[in-house]
């Protein structure tokens, strides 16, 4: 429950684009039954009969038609672009969540979509020349109505209700910083305080700045501990950093964290003979976060996180906290994305 931000940048721009590709919604309805036929001809997409069915109705006036790779079936779809946001709020945050923290999540995702669009300045995620596809490692995640109807079982009908009240009462809503869309990042659980940008990603952003993210105890994520052998943890970091020469005998005088970020992660630690990030062994060991203290007993490893995820942007579950307080979508976007304003591109989607 994480985006990784794309490693493409979004082509800076003086003034808003006149988004050419975004028609009528009739004839680019058209169009888009038009390119999928074309494209299930072409790529003879499995499910082809699914294309027509809309378990999740939308009013056609509020969205724009994007083309999805679908990662699974290896096939892409066109669907409207609010259709679609409803399957990755679906995918990335709890149903049961608030409604506002629902809402939140949705102009997240939605930020995050548009910045793929050519249309609005972005860059498209281009497999099978879509614009955007449902691979999470890439892009981001995504349920079909199908899919969404077993997974939700006999409180389907309750639950993609309150999805779609979510992606439907925001329609067109981003989330903008000096009037262009942010890098919408979010992950689960912050553990108390966000993250600054650069010291997870490469770059520093001025809306993405370590907040803190009260309410987050107590949470399913806030707090872990992962308890290895001595030998699995040696031979795990061994097989990550083959110069780190770690002994399973020698663990507590060979590793060390050497600095921490003001958010409490860690931005070093020794191992061996070498030093690597915080980020690394959080990778190498699979942990829940970077925000980690290790301890050694009776000839284990225990490793206690706090958080979940990179701790960058938006904490879903502080959102739901703050929405359980009272907070609006509003407050709790411009919470933790600092300095950013709310607005509705529809006029631009739809015209
Ligand atoms: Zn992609």
């Amino acid at each position: 429950m994480e985006y990784r931000p794309s490693t493409r940048r979004v082509r800076r721009r003086a003034a808003p684009p006149a988004f050419p590709l975004l028609l009528h919604p009739l004839p680019l309805g058209l169009a888009a039954f038009a390119l999928s036929f074309f494209v299930l001809l072409l790529r003879g997409c499995a499910i082809a009969g699914q294309e027509t069915e809309e378990p999740l109705p939308i009013p056609e006036d509020i969205s724009a038609v994007i083309a999805v790779y679908d990662d699974e079936n290896d096939c892409v779809r066109s669907m409207p672009l609010e259709e679609y946001l409803c399957g990755v709020v679906a995918a990335e945050m709890p149903a049961s969540f608030e409604t506002e923290a629902l809402k939140a999540q949705a102009i997240a995702a939605r930020t995050f979509t548009l910045r793929h669009l050519a249309a609005c300045g972005g860059t498209p995620c281009g497999r099978l020349g879509a614009d955007i596809c449902t691979d999470s490692a890439c892009c981001q995640s995504y349920r079909s109505p199908e899919q969404l109807a077993e997974k939700w079982g006999t409180d389907a009908e309750y639950y993609s209700g309150r999805i779609r009240e979510a992606v439907y009462g925001t329609a067109g809503e981003v989330a903008t910083y000096d009037g262009e869309l942010i890098e919408a990042l979010y992950h689960s659980t912050a553990g108390g305080v966000t993250e600054n940008s650069e010291n997870v990603f490469a770059s520093a952003e001025p809306y993405l700045v370590s907040v803190a993210s009260p309410g987050e105890e107590g949470t399913a994520h806030y707090a872990e501990t992962t308890t290895f052998s001595s030998k699995s943890f040696a031979t795990k970091l061994n097989a990550a950093f083959p110069k780190a020469g770690l002994s399973e005998k020698k663990l507590e005088e060979q590793v060390r964290i050497i600095s921490r970020y003001a958010s409490g992660r860690v931005e070093s630690v020794q191992i061996g003979a070498i030093e690597v990030t915080g980020r690394q062994l959080r990778g190498a060991l699979d942990l829940p976060s970077a925000n980690f203290t290790i301890e050694f007993v009776d000839g284990d490893v225990r490793v206690a996180t706090l958080g979940y995820g990179h701790g960058v942007g938006m904490s879903q579950y502080g959102a739901n906290a703050m929405a359980k307080e009272g907070d609006d979508y509003r407050a709790i976007l411009q919470h933790y994305y600092t300095g950013i304003e709310i607005e509705n591109w529809n006029d631009r989607l739809i015209s």
